[in-house]
């Protein structure tokens, strides 16, 4: 096979010039910060090896680094996109290090051939295992298929790019040229042909787990403030349930409703109404433990599931978060807002979720009916009926 590295070379760059084409029209311009960074990084790679095309016919030691420089800035984008997908990976410093370095090293080392392409190579050596250690670092619930196709096309451009430099560094007889028709030289632009393919196919389906996530969140929360909604909330409250049963735990379902909420909307507006939701939601937020579970449960209605919670618990919530929407209210001179709230304690013979949002459910009735302001618990069986005035 008589294989010409430099026409190798402009097929690759023609197809990484498709790809940096193709992507955006294939994905949008409306994506993620991840996405909009893979695409950025094709970009640039197809810039960079345009640039090394033509470097020898205009200045050989001014465009090479540029192009080097420019490669080390697109595995950067890469291997940012990836802290996106994967979560925060070790190495940030060195990576954007490595960028700066690149060009202003190959240019300083220019007249030694041993020298610069022993550098430069350990460099982009250095970048991709980056982006390896990046892709296999421990990353449950993200996608192992497409982290391993692209850990492995990097893997093996990471082998080649040192094989490449320590050959150039140390056997220079041994490798003339990194543009010349080279056995190493056709290993690397073949596997740069196929670690191309390979990552793009990757990458967009890391983009899809990505979108697939996000439509995940969306399916789950309420838009407006962000808690579980009714459908997320029940399911994980049927777990949370059947764990406190199974290891005999108290439970408690917490149940509110805001006072007078239509009033909020006709004086002050639908949008100041809406507000009031999101101070409520955000009181939750800040007065519930680590493993409670908050959700809006409909309309001006919320439920909070108090793990490991007694009724005397959920009397102390149900006080701090009082004097939380107090405390905000007093802070941005707005009126506070009221609220009842209807409490059940999980009994022994408690099977579902049912048994318990009905006893909440009466218990909030009853705190309306005694007028508001206040929180009730149900009475069942042994459970002693609880009815506490915290109208200020
Ligand atoms: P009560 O003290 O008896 O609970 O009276 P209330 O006015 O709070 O209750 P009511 O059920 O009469 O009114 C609830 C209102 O909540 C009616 C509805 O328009 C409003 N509402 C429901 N969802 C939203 C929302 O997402 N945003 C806004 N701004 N209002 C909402
Ligand atoms: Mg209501
Ligand atoms: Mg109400």
């Amino acid at each position: 096979m008589n294989l010409d590295i430099q026409t190798i070379l402009v097929v690759l760059l023609a197809n990484v010039l498709a790809t940096a084409v193709a992507l955006p029209l294939l994905m949008g311009w409306r994506v993620s910060g991840a996405a909009r960074l893979f695409q950025a990084s094709m970009v640039t790679q197809g810039v960079s090896w345009a640039v090394f095309l033509i470097a020898p016919k205009v200045h050989d030691r001014a465009l090479t680094s540029v192009s080097l420089g420019l490669l080390a800035l697109s595995f950067a984008l890469l291997w940012s996109a990836l802290q996106h997908w994967v979560g925060p990976r070790p190495g940030r410093r060195l990576m954007w290090g490595l960028v700066a370095a690149m060009p202003i090293v190959y240019a300083w080392a220019y007249p030694s051939y041993p020298l610069r392409v022993g550098l430069s190579n350990a460099f982009f050596a250095l970048q991709m295992l980056l982006i390896c250690v990046a892709l296999a670092w421990p990353a449950p619930h993200i996608g192992r298929r497409w982290r391993g196709l692209v850990l492995a096309s990097f893997a093996a451009l990471t082998v080649v790019t040192l094989w490449r430099g320590a050959l150039g560094a140390f056997f220079t007889d041994a490798y003339p040229f990194y543009r010349a028709t080279h056995p190493v030289n056709v290993a690397a632009v073949f596997l740069n042909h196929v670690a191309l393919s390979l990552c793009t196919l990757g990458l967009l389906a890391a983009w899809r787990e990505e979108a697939e996530r996000e439509l995940r969140r969306q399916a789950q929360t309420d838009g407006l403030t962000g808690l579980l909604n009714r459908q997320a909330f029940l399911e994980r409250a049927h777990t949370l349930l059947a764990h406190a049963r199974r290891y005999e735990e108290t439970l408690t379902l917490f149940m509110l409703d805001i006072d007078h909420f239509k009033r909020i909307n006709d004086q002050h507006g639908h949008a100041a109404g809406d507000a009031a939701l999101q101070t409520v939601s955000q009181g939750l937020r800040a007065c519930t433990r680590g493993g409670d579970l908050v959700c809006r449960y409909g309309g001006e209605e919320f439920c909070v599931l108090l793990s490991r919670a007694t009724a005397g618990d959920a009397l102390r919530f149900d006080e701090r978060l009082r004097k939380w929407l107090v405390t905000m209210a007093q802070e941005t001179g707005a009126e506070a807002i009221d609220y009842s709230a209807g409490i059940a304690v999980r009994q022994p013979d408690d099977h579902t979720m049912d048994d318990l949002l009905l006893r909440a459910d009466t218990a909030l009735y009853k705190a309306k009916a005694e007028g508001r302001g206040r929180m009730a618990g149900s009475p069942t069986g042994e459970q002693k009926e609880l009815s506490f005035d915290l109208a200020m």
